[in-house]
């Protein structure tokens, strides 16, 4: 590699964007400076670089490119993900971290890569992450997620509800891989289920919703999550979202690894009639996956529940939204309204007042319409749009009706 310095032009501007998740891993904290008084004070804690184990480095050469704050840093790489990491490899792992993750639509959810970190921290250097997939999937950055083995199930029988054939198969993968520990997501996507499931055919006790797995011991919400339950790590571990860093700082192997028995079909109990469909508005906030959030910026409101019902989302607010009567209090997104964990919050004529981003600080993606460039919601945006919120809409419902006739390309 050149020893020039490139730019990162999206880590630079996550520098400059106070309101971005990642803004304070990316500020430069000086490792020494002169005091008040002509003295030379020197922050410990500034030394040295995270290296690609996750491990302080301190490079007394200066040879290397990790100083303080330079571009190996945790949350640099984690903002260039352009940037080819290191690749780890592990032709014969010691042992196995089995992890099930929910896959909901397909991809890993924040709460997966949570998982898997947590599943890299207990396999170390010598042992393997082994990913079990149920399906078909859309994910593409396994590798960035830690996973070393990636076991595949899309047959037929594990489509759709099918808690039981798949606690067979993970029932096989347990005699086959015998692994150290099984992770699965304590979550109502799939994993709190299929973990109980799994826990009472091994005749195990699993530890749930865990938060915290150090020296041995585990740490767990209790007493209708009132209470910590602190316990000796257990094999079968369900644990909570942020339960660990994600992975960020090198690429993993994603070797294809297959199961050499045929996974015996059970005889099922349950028949899944399919999926139906739900009213969005029904949806609770916080349980909504993609919710379209109007604010003071918004003066047609039954476009606004217009372009909803087009995009299948569930309605949220601002609170001066709220407070004009334009939408129920339940719907107010915010720190006084609910907190929502949404995979799209699409904000429309929002300004981005910090009591509102507290409330969608977990959303996965948040996309914005203002007419304001430099409003708080743009800042925070993963992707803006610049213009009047009223013709976006329009715009975006007429892209949806075509899109839907099957001719979305004739539409400008
Ligand atoms: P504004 O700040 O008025 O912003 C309107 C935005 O719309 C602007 O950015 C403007 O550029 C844009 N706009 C205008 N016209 C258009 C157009 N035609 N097209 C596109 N964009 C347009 N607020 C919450 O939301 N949730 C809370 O839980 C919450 N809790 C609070 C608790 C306390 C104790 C306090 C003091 C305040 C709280 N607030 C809360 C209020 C918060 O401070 C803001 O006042 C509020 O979020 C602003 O709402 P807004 O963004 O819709 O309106």
């Amino acid at each position: 590699m050149s020893d020039l310095i490139r730019r990162d032009p999206r880590a630079e501007w996550i520098a400059r964007n106070r309101l971005h998740p990642l803004h304070a891993a990316l500020q430069e904290s000086p490792s020494s400076w002169m005091g008040p008084n002509g003295v030379v004070r020197k922050n410990p804690h500034g030394q040295g670089f995270i290296g690609p184990s996750g491990l302080k480095r301190i490079d007394r050469s200066g040879a290397s490119g990790g100083a303080p704050g330079r571009e190996t840093s945790r949350g640099r790489a984690q903002a260039a993900a352009e940037v080819v990491l290191p690749l780890f490899t592990l032709a014969e792992p010691a042992f196995y971290i089995l992890v099930v993750p929910d896959m909901v639509g397909g991809r890993l959810s924040s709460h997966d890569r949570d998982l898997l970190g947590l599943a890299r921290s207990l396999a170390g250097e010598s042992g393997a992450v082994l990913a079990v997939v149920f399906g078909e999937h859309k994910e593409s950055a396994f590798d960035l997620n830690g996973v070393d083995r990636l076991l595949q199930l899309d047959g037929g029988e594990y489509a759709g509800y099918a808690p039981e054939q798949q606690v067979q198969a993970l029932a096989a993968v347990e005699r086959e891989f015998n692994p150290r520990h099984w992770l699965l997501p304590d979550s109502r996507s799939g994993g709190g289920e299929l973990g109980r499931r799994l826990a009472a055919l091994l005749g195990e006790r699993p530890a749930t919703r865990v938060w915290q797995v150090k020296d041995g011991q585990c740490i767990g919400r209790a007493g209708a999550g009132r209470q910590d339950l602190a316990r000796p790590t257990p094999r079968l571990i369900l644990a909570a979202a942020e339960c660990a860093e994600p992975v960020t700082d090198r690429r993993h192997e994603v070797r294809a690894v297959t199961l050499q028995h045929a996974v015996p079909r059970g005889l099922p109990r349950i028949e899944d009639l399919g999926a139906v469909t739900v009213d969005p508005a029904a949806i609770p906030m916080a349980e909504a996956e993609f919710i379209l959030s109007g604010g003071n910026g918004v003066k047609d409101w039954a476009l606004f529940h217009r372009a909803a019902a087009a995009l299948g989302a569930t309605e949220g607010a601002s609170r001066v939204a709220v407070d004009d009567g334009f939408m129920g209090r339940d719907r107010q997104v915010g720190a006084s309204g609910t907190w929502v964990t949404a995979r799209v919050y699409l904000a429309v004529g929002i300004s981005g007042a910090i009591q509102h981003l507290q409330g969608i600080g977990a959303c996965d993606k948040v996309l914005a319409i203002n007419l304001d460039p430099g409003c708080d919601m743009i800042k925070r945006a993963d992707l803006a749009v610049i213009g009047d919120g009223a013709a976006i809409l329009e715009a975006l419902i007429a892209r949806i009706a075509a899109h839907r006739q099957g001719g979305a390309r004739d539409v400008a």
